[in-house]
């Protein structure tokens, strides 16, 4: 089949597409009227479901009445919700930068570092995903990142916390590259799609006390395990780490609109009080997006989201456990709604469509699976899904 438009990260020919039609809690329906459970949220950022009204109903407001504000407008929602977002980052005062996407958030906060510090050089994980713009992707390390390999020459890779657990491997990169040519350490708190691994509380400890002996900046990407996904509003938060600037999108607006952030701490943000933010977009602050986050943030205050949230992290782990132990896998780890299962063989992208097929979608590539349902699933639901998952998963080679 030809389409008018191209197919992401996929030759296009045979590329593989859902027929979508329509979308409804932790529902995908297609096109032929067959539903989808949706382990995958769909890239992690409908972490509260399809067709929530607590999202979709101040957006609607906000349509029919603001609906576009030039970047430098004051409005209400943008003052209340910037504070309500420096709330739940819970650092202190800071300060809140508009974005439209993850990638976005990621060149902003580089962008950021890099001016401050007068530095150049950008610590990043081996296994990390942080956006396909050309900065963002130059502190990308995966397959993404080889056809652009120029925009990585201020990149310097460390490795991942498992296999450094004290630090010891990325002080030594630091002192052959010299600190004073790094600006800033960008992680996933959690990493995502590249292989979910939880970093040891060592690890974070060490990470700290490097930043601040080295004035380099700790960057947080929370685009795809803040608001929530890991248990806690910002996966920083497990760990007592006290990052300068947070990038954020995808769940911020449940997925509902292409929106971001970054937060700033307040020492950050005062560097600017007399010198220019040379950043901006169009899109700033977007009065349908911030309406969006409202929803959100209306969600994530409220207790009883967290208690139904208890409930659907116990049947997802019920699952993962199962899943972990069976002969075909290796091991499985994970933090809160977000999990990896790693299998003995790969091909694993390929055999995801015969799940499709049965109802459920997952994220799957090589070896592993990555789970992340939608944080607001019925348990019941959520179990006979990850059920579905157990067959699928017990038929591997
Ligand atoms: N950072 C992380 C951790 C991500 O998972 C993603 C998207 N998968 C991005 C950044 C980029 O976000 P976007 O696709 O919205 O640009």
């Amino acid at each position: 089949m030809s389409l008018p438009f191209f197919v992401t990260w996929t030759a296009q020919r045979n590329a593989t597409t859902l027929p979508l039609k329509d979308a409804e809690g932790s529902w995908l329906v297609l096109e032929d009227g067959s539903r989808i459970y949706d382990l995958a949220s769909t890239s992690f950022q409908a972490s509260f479901g399809y067709r929530e009204r607590r999202i979709t109903e101040p957006m609607t407001r906000s349509l029919e009445g603001l609906s576009i504000a030039a970047p430098k407008a004051v409005f209400p929602p943008k003052v209340q919700g910037s504070e309500r977002l420096l709330r739940q980052v819970g650092l202190g005062k800071g300060r809140i930068f508009y974005t439209t996407s993850g990638a976005e958030s990621v060149e902003n906060a580089l962008k950021i570092a890099r001016q401050l510090t007068q530095r150049k050089i950008v610590l990043a994980r081996k296994n990390s995903y942080h956006g396909a713009s050309l900065g963002a992707l130059s502190v990308t390390g995966d397959w993404r990142n080889e056809a652009h390999f120029t925009v990585s020459d201020w990149t310097v890779r460390i490795p991942e916390p498992g296999d450094d657990p004290d630090l010891s491997r990325t002080r030594e990169i630091v002192r052959l590259t010299g600190r004073e040519k790094i600006a800033a350490v960008i992680v996933e708190p959690v990493s995502g799609t590249n292989g979910v691994e939880v970093p040891p509380q060592s690890w974070w400890d060490a990470l700290q006390k490097m930043c601040h002996e080295s004035g380099i900046l700790l960057i947080c990407d929370e685009v795809l395990c803040g608001f929530g996904r890991t248990g806690k509003p910002f996966a920083f938060q497990h760990f007592g780490a006290e990052p300068d600037l947070v990038c954020m999108a995808k769940a911020i607006s449940g997925g509902y609109f292409p929106f971001g952030a970054v937060w700033t701490s307040e020492a950050i943000a005062r560097q600017y009080d007399d010198r220019v933010l040379a950043c901006g977009l169009t899109s700033y602050a977007h009065p349908v997006g911030l309406a969006a986050m409202s929803g959100v943030l209306d969600i994530v205050e409220d207790p009883a989201f967290w208690k139904q949230y208890q409930a659907a992290e116990k049947a997802f782990w019920e699952g993962i456990h199962w899943l972990g132990a069976l002969p075909q896998a290796r091991f499985a780890r994970g933090k809160g709604m977000l999990a990896a299962v790693y299998f003995k063989n790969g091909g694993l992208h390929s055999r995801s469509g015969e799940l499709l097929k049965d109802g459920v979608q997952i994220f799957a590539k090589d070896d592993r699976i990555v789970l992340g349902p939608p944080l607001t699933s019925e348990p019941d639901e959520l179990r006979a899904a990850m059920a579905k998952v157990h067959v699928w998963a017990g038929r591997l080679p």
